[in-house]
């Protein structure tokens, strides 16, 4: 497959990550990324940047290096109603600015719970519909209904993540992810790979989660980032259902 996306990347604005954008941006450009998430922690999150940087995104401009940088955020679901640390007060000004919008479960902010909790979760934050991709969802920690949220993914046009960092970690990550694709397969889900890099070299490097799709031969027409026409198809979509506000 040939990746052209990156769409969750860290930079020195989440503080346990180690590179500025513009070293990212100039990575992605010398590997074919043409197109980068920069997606730092939302504010719940313990290590991430104050709301400031996310009301400030606006500063950067839209290609640096000859990629086009998107302005994200990876923000933390906060409760089983699905709210995140986009929180209300906020965002307006997070909304007019931001243009994707990775969402996760992590333990610092969301205690694990049940099987059902952490499904409603996952369903009620897709209510949102600046919510493009949920994220590395196979922690065995957060178990969920994989069958009812790539349903739900699929029929309000959302993308589960194929994250290479936990991809990386090992046997059960990858079991989960079988299953989890299996479920996308099913209903026709878009997924995303992703490298959730910390230091640049990471950045479009997909080499295991690439491994894992042709293990189980998941059709590629699924992996919006494995082709220019369907990465782009895809954010005219996530325009349209945004400026619908639906
Ligand atoms: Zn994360
Ligand atoms: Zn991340």
């Amino acid at each position: 497959m040939q990746f052209i996306a990156d769409m969750h990347t860290h930079t020195v604005a989440s503080t346990h990550a180690y590179s500025t954008v513009t070293e990212n941006a100039a990575w992605a450009a010398e590997h074919g990324i043409k197109y980068l998430g920069m997606t730092d922690h939302g504010v719940a999150m313990q290590d991430a940047p104050d709301t400031w940087h996310f009301e400030n995104l606006k500063i950067i401009p839209e290609h640096l290096c000859g990629v086009r940088v998107f302005k994200g955020i990876e923000a933390n679901i906060l409760d089983t109603d699905g709210n995140t640390d986009i929180y209300p007060d906020k965002a307006e000004v997070y909304y007019g600015i931001l243009e994707w919008v990775n969402v996760s479960l992590h333990q610092q902010t969301f205690t694990p719970s049940t099987r059902a909790d952490h499904t409603k979760a996952y369903l009620n934050a897709l209510k949102d519909p600046h919510v493009d991709v949920i994220c590395h969802s196979e922690g065995p920690k957060f178990d969920y209904d994989f069958d009812e949220v790539a349903r739900a993914c699929a029929d309000s046009g959302r993308l589960i993540e194929v994250n290479e960092c936990r991809v990386e970690r090992g046997e059960l990550q990858c079991e989960r992810y079988k299953r989890i694709l299996e479920c996308c397969e099913k209903h026709r889900t878009n997924i995303i790979v992703n490298s959730d890099a910390h230091f640049y070299t990471h950045i479009g490097a997909f080499e295991k989660a690439e491994k894992l799709l042709a293990e189980i031969g998941f059709p590629e027409e699924l992996v919006i980032n494995a082709n220019e026409e369907r990465f782009l198809g895809y954010i005219k979509t996530r325009t349209e259902r945004v400026s619908r506000n639906v």
